[in-house]
């Protein structure tokens, strides 16, 4: 187990989340300024209407991704088998898709925020924004408060749906 193979690995965790991140994160802002501009010629805030966008968009697209089923290649620590090239754990000695003995690995080391389940992550942010959006309700701020009690509704169902360490 060299130092390269572990750094490859981590490079291709990042790099199997980042584009999709990126790109869910650019299709969202671009969407939610095309609304606040609509907005604006029907005289209504920029402001309001580019928030509420990006929010009302991302939470879609939150319970998209959590309702899709994550495919093993995809979870970090997982490694493949050589004999039958399904994934399994890279502390698995026995394959549990052919039966084949396996040489251990160990398993990568991690800190707390990165074996974090992206999912439930997203949750808890969602989770964040609502309560956050309930709060500038009361408030008086925003008149939405339906909006804040969807976000946490949501947020909570990733929440617990979702194991917290992937
Ligand atoms: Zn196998």
């Amino acid at each position: 187990m060299s130092v390269s193979t572990v750094s490859n690995e981590i490079v291709t965790t990042i790099q199997s989340w980042l584009p999709s991140a990126v790109s869910l994160l650019t299709v969202n802002t671009l969407s939610a300024v095309f609304v606040a501009r609509s907005a604006v010629a029907r005289n209504r805030s920029w402001f309001t209407y580019f928030w509420f966008s990006l929010i009302a968009t991302s939470l879609v697209m939150g319970v998209i991704v959590a309702a899709l089923p994550v495919s093993e290649e995809y979870l970090p620590g997982r490694r493949q088998c050589p004999k039958c090239a399904e994934y399994v754990r890279r502390e698995a000695t026995l394959c549990r898709h052919c039966h084949s003995k396996l040489t251990a690995l160990p398993a990568l080391k991690r800190s707390g925020v990165s074996a974090l389940n992206p999912v439930w992550t997203l949750g808890a942010f969602t989770t964040g924004i609502g309560v956050v959006v309930e709060v500038l309700a009361l408030a008086k701020v925003i008149e939405t408060w339906w909006l804040g009690l969807a976000l946490i509704i949501a947020g909570a169902y990733m929440l617990f749906r979702t194991p917290r360490n992937s």
